[in-house]
């Protein structure tokens, strides 16, 4: 089979390797979307701090976001058949350990990341393998693009975790990727009044309003905190997400909160982040919290995908047929205007 291979900073290669074998409690899927992640944009271009830190080593077959239909099965995999529409978790526990048998996959010392830390080989590839308790049936409802979009809105959904909304409350999501997107169509979905999501570009904010967004904020063209604290009556938000990955924005959401408010950062972030005030976090009894995804949350989210009436496919700006996937990584300058997600197209 074909499968991309990154060796080196802005070294990819698409090679023919071993298809992989449904043994054991195995399934092997033809891979039909795959979805391009920045993540994988930082592995290609070396800037990821997995990478810097060693945790992520080359060569990688890297990919984590992938929806497929079911190829061939292992002797000892039980409800998953030939033929099954499936997606898959962004991870794999070994199955074996203590931690595992009590199905407390996190908590397992020999994890594998798919196609990131301690890779587990990923879905730039025509197949993807898997033991059967990492990969869940695609409701029919929901397309192969939407199930490729689960693992990213699994970790959108994690920024929920704990969190009750009302018509009272207004959510800021700063950031229009994908999780961002996700994170704002959620916030509406789990009812708060106002939605106001903050980027730095207007084609993608007008995707942020089709999706659920009541107001958007251009960050380029005016001051963002001014701009929610106007738009709360000066009170600020209930609830931001930082999904940007940037250091301003991680200081805004800050200066962005009402006092109980609560911050969800779900990014990462390639370089330090300096100068960070922690004093108006602590008077304001600000809970900051990280979110980076968990066992659960991918059917968790599948769930809302097939129930919610507001569908997320606009989010799907792109898709590429499998054979140029090397451009996006190589000249990504020429779609990053646009792009919120890109898909892979085996078909
Ligand atoms: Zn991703
Ligand atoms: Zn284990």
């Amino acid at each position: 089979m074909k499968a991309i291979t990154v060796y080196g900073p802005r070294d990819a290669r698409m090679e023919t390797v071993p298809k992989p074998e449904a043994i054991g409690d195995m399934v092997v899927a033809k891979v039909c979307r795959t979805g391009v992640c920045a993540t994988d944009q930082s592995i290609y271009t070396g800037d990821s701090s997995f990478i810097r830190s060693g945790e992520i080593k080359y060569p990688v077959r890297f990919g984590h976001e992938w929806a497929g239909i079911v190829e061939a099965v292992g002797p000892d995999v039980k409800d998953i058949r030939v033929g099954d529409r499936i997606y898959g978790d962004n991870f794999v526990a070994c199955g074996k350990c203590e931690a595992c048998k009590r199905q407390d996959y996190m908590s397992c010392p020999t994890i594998w990341s798919v196609g990131t830390v301690n890779t587990w080989d990923g879905c730039y590839a025509e197949y993807m393998q898997m033991p059967e308790r990492h990969v869940y049936k695609l409701p029919d409802e929901l397309s192969m693009d939407e199930g490729a979009l689960i693992e990213p809105a699994s970790i959108a959904y994690d920024a929920f975790r704990g969190v009750t909304l009302t018509k009272k409350d207004t959510a800021v999501v700063y950031g229009t990727g994908a999780i961002g997107m996700v994170a704002a169509w959620l916030a509406k979905y789990y009812g708060a009044g106002q939605v106001i999501l903050v980027g730095r570009n207007d084609e993608k904010l007008a995707v942020g309003l089709e999706i659920g967004a009541d107001k958007v904020i251009n960050g380029r063209k005016e001051d963002a905190v001014k701009r929610i604290k106007e738009l709360t009556d000066g009170k600020g938000a209930n609830l931001v997400i930082e999904t940007s990955g940037s250091a301003s924005a991680l200081r805004d959401s800050i200066a962005a909160c009402t006092r109980y408010a609560r911050i969800s950062v779900v990014s990462f972030y390639e370089r330090d982040v300096d100068g960070l005030p922690i004093d108006p976090l602590v008077l304001g009894c600000l809970s900051m919290v990280g979110a980076a995804g968990r066992y659960g949350n991918a059917p968790a989210v599948c769930e809302i995908m097939r129930k919610n009436p507001v569908k997320l496919t606009p989010i799907f700006t792109h898709h590429v047929p499998f054979e140029d996937t090397l451009d996006i990584f190589a000249n990504e300058d020429k779609y990053h205007g646009a792009k919120i997600k890109a898909m892979i197209a085996f078909d």
